[in-house]
């Protein structure tokens, strides 16, 4: 059954056939991939001004605080203000570098919407879908397997702060077919249709998505959410703040709280064993949330990040132009991100639902079946510059010093998803009647035997 089931994801990966390239940048750099900054660039200075002024107010603000507003802020916020992604950009994601990436994560929606009992209702939902790429992909995915979702019906739902991204990703996904709403009350603040006619909507916040079955994708997402960031001393754990340098008047620099501060009381683990932490409390209530919404309404979620199961210390950093940046230098012209931590995250989802990961990219592409895919694209593809591109791209997402053992796959699934089938008794199982659970692509390894 289980190599039977392993075929099935194995065919429809073969069977996303796409004529195009798969390549979207050659050689463009990750947020992981970046050499140090030499440089010092032009400040932005409307958000160092606004950040003095609430300093000089209110005294040193958390690092969490600080990383909201430069990167959140409504008015002056990096991702409110920026196209940050591409080669022209900051910093390059995934979903970037090649179609393929998008494309295998379509399958594993489509899987796990299989594994689910093929509900007549999915909601796609993505958090932060930057350019929209990623979805472009996966709605492709979707209308090539469409006799496969049968009749179900099938709509996206995209949670976006960003206005400047969300009309690039409207003008990508929906042909400019959008709408903002008239108020800006309204939770979905704009919606439009994709060229194959599947509605799409723009939230601000998870919570506003409708209640349904749903299959959530978060992509380099949760390093953009604030951090909190604490270090152990003599007197006990204190929060690391932002205030204004006293010898430099327009330099921030960080200072550490000389008493706890409501954070540092309530968010280190007790049995903590590191010196210094960074806790993403808002990562962990969206966590929450969403594992609230996986246990009533049933579905799944994929989060893909850099990061870590609990064992790193100091990985807040900045990017500006694929360069690393001082975090506190010309606040609001560039990256700020840090590592996600995954055992946070599976503590915050708690025990309502099932945690698979984190695994490798490279374990998970290579378990979706990107070297087949791989290999499809390459039979059809004879001129040379594009197999070359096809070859880096797919070095850069699953080599093990690039992106393939720096970025790790997390899911969190409804706990009937694994459970084994219950035994009747008194009766003779019947294998056809009484399957063992569709294997979860991507956490386990393809097979065709
Ligand atoms: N997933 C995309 C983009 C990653 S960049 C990719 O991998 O290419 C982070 C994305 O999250 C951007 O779209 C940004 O605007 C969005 N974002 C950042 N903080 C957010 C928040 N608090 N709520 C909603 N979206 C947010």
């Amino acid at each position: 059954m289980r190599a039977f089931l392993c075929l099935k994801t194995q065919q429809l990966v073969i069977r996303v056939l796409s004529p195009s390239a798969a390549v979207r940048w050659g050689a463009a750099q990750s947020r992981f991939l970046c050499s140090s900054s030499p440089e010092e660039s032009k400040s932005r200075p409307s958000m160092l001004r606004h950040l003095t002024t609430k300093l000089k107010a209110t005294g040193p603000i958390t690092v969490a605080e600080y990383m909201r507003e430069v990167l959140t802020n409504p008015v002056t916020g990096y991702y409110v203000r920026n196209n940050m992604l591409g080669p022209d950009g900051d910093f390059i994601t995934s979903p970037e570098i090649s179609q393929i990436f998008g494309e295998l994560l379509g399958v594993w929606i489509i899987s796990e919407w299989m594994g689910a009992g093929r509900p007549k209702q999915l909601q796609l939902v993505e958090l932060g879908p930057g350019k929209g790429s990623l979805a472009g992909d996966v709605l492709r995915v979707l209308s090539q397997l469409r006799s496969v979702l049968g009749e179900a019906s099938v709509s996206l739902h995209l949670v976006e702060v960003s206005p400047a991204l969300s009309l690039l990703q409207a003008q990508n996904l929906t042909r400019s077919c959008s709408q903002e709403a008239d108020s800006e009350d309204e939770p979905v603040y704009r919606r439009g249709e994709t060229a194959a006619g599947l509605p799409v909507s723009w939230y601000r916040r998870l919570d506003d998505v409708p209640a349904g079955f749903s299959i959530f994708v978060a992509h380099e997402f949760f390093d953009a959410l604030p951090i909190h960031k604490f270090q152990r001393t003599q007197k006990g754990w204190r929060e690391v703040m932002v205030d204004i340098d006293p010898d430099k008047p327009d330099k921030l620099r960080f200072v550490v709280a000389p008493s706890p501060t409501l954070a540092s009381s309530t968010l280190v683990q007790a049995d903590e064993r590191r010196d210094h932490v960074e806790v993403c409390a808002e990562g962990g209530v969206i966590v929450q949330q969403l594992s609230k919404r996986i246990t009533e309404e049933g579905g799944a979620t994929l989060i893909a990040d850099y990061g870590h199961d609990g064992t790193k210390t100091d990985t807040f950093r900045g990017f500006k132009g694929h360069q690393l940046h001082d975090v506190l230098s010309s606040p609001g012209s560039a990256d700020l991100t840090a590592d996600v931590d995954f055992s946070y995250l599976r503590r915050m989802a708690g025990g309502g639902v099932a945690c698979l990961g984190p695994v490798s990219q490279r374990t998970f592409l290579k378990n979706m079946g990107i070297d087949t895919r791989m290999q499809v694209l390459l039979r059809s593809c004879v001129d040379p510059t594009t197999r070359k591109q096809l070859i880096s791209s797919y070095d850069m997402l699953t080599n093990p010093i690039k992106m393939g053992e720096r970025f790790h796959f997390f899911s969190l699934l409804h706990h009937s998803r694994l459970a084994k089938p219950k035994k009747t008794e008194g009766l003779k199982l019947d294998k056809k009647k009484s399957p063992a659970p569709l294997p979860v692509a991507g956490f386990t390894e393809l097979s065709i035997s």
